[in-house]
C-alpha cells in the first residue's frame, strides 16, 4: 500500500514533543503555501479568481495570514471568523460572509468590514435591510433541490439541506434588491463535500453558468461574481488520488467559454470557499501512546481525543496513522487506536493493521489540518491542544497554546458557592 509520507524528519517532531508535549496539531508552512499557489495558478486563465478560505476549517490567525498573503480571502460565517479574518487585515470584498439563521449583529458586523453578503433566503433581504441596510453587492446561495440530485454524503441531497433559495426565489429574490437599488449580483452555491471526482466540480460549474445565462436572459441582470463553493476533497486513503486541479479547472473554462463568453457575459469573476483541500493535508496530530489494553479486541490508547479531532468519531473517517519512527515495519497488528473520552465512537482508527505499538510510542495522525483542531469542543473535560506552525524557514512557532483547566472554568464563578 502506498504510504504516506510526514513533511518532518523523526528528529524535527522528537524535538518538538520534548520541548511542547503532546498532544498537539501542527502545520506545515512550506506545504500550505506550494498549495495554495497550484490552486491560484489552475485558475490563472480566468478574469479574476479568488478563494475565500473557508476560515471555520482552520480558524486561526496565523494560517489565515499565510493564506492572505498567497492572495486568499475568507469565508466566514459568524462573528467570531469575521473578527478573525479583521484581525489578519482581510477585509472589504476579500470577505464573504455566507452564514445561514443568521443574528443581525453578524450582518452589521460584516457590512462595517464591507465584506460581500451572501444570503441564504430570500426573507433575509429584508431582515438584512431593516437591520443593517442593503450594500451595493448582494450573493445569494442557490439550493437547486431536485435540480441537482447526488449531493454526497456529507452535505446530502440539496433537497434535504437547509441551505439556499429555491429557483423561482432565486430569480424572484435579484428583482427585489434591483428595485430597492443593489446593483451589482453575485451568484452562490454549495452542494458538495469532500468530493474526490472534478467531474461534480465541472458539473457544478455547468449548472451555474447556465442559470447566471437564463438570469441574464429572464432579468436582464447581470452577475458580476459565481462562488462555486468549497467542497474540493483530499485523499484521506494512502490508496486515494488528490484531485487534479487542472482537471477541474480545464473542465471550468471549456463551461466558461461555451456558456458565459458565447452568451455575451464575459468578463465574469469566479470563486471558490475551499477550505479542506487548502490546509487538511498539511496538519497533524501528534499524539503519545499511553496504554495498551488486550480484551476481546487490542487497544491503543492516546493521550489525544475526540476533542482533538472529531472527524472518526463522527463520520467513520478514515486517518491515515504513522507511528514515528517505525515506518519500514511489517503492518503485523492490528488495533483500535482510542482517545480516553467516555464515549465508545472515540476512536482514531478501528481494526487497523499497523506495526507492533509499545507505550510511549509518538503517533502521527494525517490530514488534520482542516476541521481538525477547529472542531474541537471540551466534552467530558476535555481539554483542546495547541497548535504549532513548521515554518517555512525550519523554525517552530506555537500559535495557539493548550487549554488550560483555568480556561475550562473561566466562565464559571465559584465565588458563589460560598453560601453553601
Ligand atoms: C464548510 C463550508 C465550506 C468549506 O468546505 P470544505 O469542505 O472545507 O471545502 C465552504 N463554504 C461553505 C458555505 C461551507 O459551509
Amino acid at each position: 500500500m502506498a504510504e504516506k509520507k510526514l513533511p518532518f524528519s523523526q528528529a524535527e517532531l522528537e524535538a518538538m514533543v520534548e520541548k511542547y508535549g503532546t498532544p498537539f496539531h501542527v502545520y506545515d508552512e512550506q506545504g500550505i503555501r506550494e498549495n495554495a499557489r497550484k490552486l491560484v495558478a489552475a485558475f490563472a486563465w480566468a478574469p479574476e479568481f479568488k478563494e475565500y478560505f473557508a476560515v471555520k476549517a482552520a480558524p486561526n490567525p496565523y494560517l489565515l495570514k499565510i493564506l492572505r498573503e498567497e492572495g486568499f480571502g475568507a469565508d466566514c460565517s459568524s462573528i467570531a471568523e469575521l473578527m478573525l479574518a479583521e484581525k489578519v487585515r482581510i477585509l472589504d470584498e476579500n470577505i464573504m460572509f455566507t452564514s445561514n439563521d443568521t443574528p443581525a449583529s453578524e450582518y452589521k458586523k460584516a457590512r462595517e468590514l464591507g465584506a460581500i453578503i451572501n444570503l441564504d433566503d430570500i426573507s433575509h433581504i429584508d431582515f438584512l435591510e431593516n437591520h443593517a441596510g442593503l450594500p451595493d453587492i448582494i450573493s445569494f446561495r442557490y439550493n437547486p433541490g431536485p435540480l441537482r440530485s447526488g449531493g454526497n454524503s456529507i452535505i446530502g441531497n440539496p433537497e434535504e439541506a437547509k441551505y439556499g433559495l429555491t429557483r423561482d426565489q432565486l430569480f424572484e429574490a435579484y428583482q427585489i434588491v434591483r428595485s430597492k437599488g443593489v446593483e451589482r449580483f453575485g451568484l452562490h452555491t454549495m452542494v458538495i463535500s469532500n468530493e474526490l471526482n472534478p467531474q461534480y466540480f465541472i458539473e457544478t460549474a455547468n449548472m451555474m453558468f447556465d442559470l447566471a445565462v437564463d438570469i441574464y436572459n429572464t432579468l436582464g441582470i447581470r452577475i458580476e461574481m459565481i462562488n462555486f463553493g468549497g467542497g474540493i476533497g483530499i485523499p484521506y486513503r494512502p490508496e486515494q488520488q488528490a484531485v487534479d486541479l487542472s482537471v477541474i479547472s480545464e473542465g471550468v473554462r471549456a463551461a466558461y467559454e461555451n456558456k458565459i463568453m458565447a452568451n455575451g457575459l464575459h468578463p465574469m469573476k469566479l470563486a471558490l470557499e475551499c477550505g479542506r483541500v487548502i490546509t487538511g493535508p498539511y496538519g497533524y496530530l501528534v499524539a503519545r501512546v499511553l496504554h495498551k489494553k488486550e480484551i476481546y479486541k487490542n487497544y491503543v490508547g492516546l493521550d489525544a481525543c475526540m476533542a482533538n479531532l472529531m472527524r472518526p468519531a463522527l463520520y467513520g473517517s478514515y486517518h491515515h496513522i504513522t507511528v514515528l519512527g517505525k515506518e519500514n515495519l511489517p503492518l503485523d497488528h492490528v488495533y483500535d487506536v482510542t482517545g480516553s473520552l467516555c464515549e465508545n465512537n472515540d476512536k482514531f482508527a478501528i481494526d487497523r493493521s499497523l506495526p507492533k505499538i509499545d507505550i510511549g510510542d509518538i503517533v502521527v495522525i494525517h490530514d488534520a489540518g482542516a476541521h481538525g483542531h477547529a472542531m474541537g469542543f471540551n466534552y467530558n473535560g476535555k481539554l483542546r491542544s495547541a497548535e504549532l506552525l513548521r515554518k517555512s524557514d525550519g523554525s517552530v512557532d506555537v500559535i495557539r497554546r493548550a487549554e488550560t483547566v483555568e480556561d475550562y472554568f473561566s466562565t464559571l464563578d465559584f465565588s458563589k458557592l460560598e453560601d453553601f
